[in-house]
């Protein structure tokens, strides 16, 4: 099993290779995941079955369905199936891992920012990406982005684990000091400000992980709090 780090590349390569790799025999296939999600046994693992999903990104303003192959994998100790998910998807999201953080990062640190305008680029709605003839009137719903931050901001045990772990690579940073303050008009009750910043803590240990470690926080983590 192999895994490539394909994070410099576009979501729509990245799948694409993926998928290629998803189309070899047996345990040639790629695999991601490097322990078993429930005793913990290290791979390889035997293959168990694949199936196709779709996967949504946004490309150059549009939104554009992908077709992404998933494998399960048996872990050879226990016996546990799992669902192997690569590293630019988050388990359980219909967009990719990109897209997700960059509505996040938009709406959260763009204080005039409304849900609205930031599924939008400039005037034009962010809308599907229209195949053949067809008239394409699907866009980006912007409760997309409320979801995501709801999401992010409910990931409490990566928020710990993350901030741990670069503390004990970098004594002196101060990741678990960030407030992840949100501007006064964007929630109307405490625990939608609580959402808001933990998911902007979250957004900003990201950030710092990424310069940390050259493995990228998700799914890792999210895999780890119970999104498997
Ligand atoms: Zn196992």
């Amino acid at each position: 099993m192999t895994g490539i780090d394909q994070s410099s590349l576009s979501t729509e390569a990245q799948v694409e290779h993926h998928n290629n790799l998803m189309c070899r025999r047996g345990s040639e296939r790629v695999g991601y995941r490097k322990f078993c999600a429930r005793c913990d046994a290290p791979g390889p693992f035997a293959p168990h079955d694949a199936r196709r999903r779709g996967l949504r990104a946004i490309v150059e303003q549009s939104v554009v369905v992908l077709t992404l192959w998933i494998a399960r994998w048996r872990c050879r100790k226990c016996r546990h199936v799992f669902t192997d998910t690569p590293p630019f998807v988050l388990p359980y999201k219909r967009y990719d891992a990109s897209t997700h953080l960059r509505l996040a990062r938009d709406y959260l640190e763009n204080d005039r920012r409304s849900y609205r305008q930031t599924v939008r680029h400039g005037k034009l709605p962010l809308g599907y990406r229209a195949s053949g003839n067809e008239v394409e009137e699907r866009a980006l719903h912007h409760m997309t982005v409320w979801r995501t931050l709801l999401w992010l901001g409910a990931q409490l045990p990566a928020l710990a684990s993350g901030r741990e772990i670069i503390l004990q690579q970098n004594p002196s940073s101060t990741c678990h000091r960030i407030v992840g303050a949100v501007a006064p008009h964007k929630f109307r009750n405490p625990q939608r400000e609580r959402t808001l910043r933990q998911a902007r803590q979250l957004m900003a240990l990201i950030t710092e992980w990424e310069r940390t470690f050259p493995e990228k926080f998700f799914p890792r983590f999210a895999t780890r709090s119970g999104f498997d």
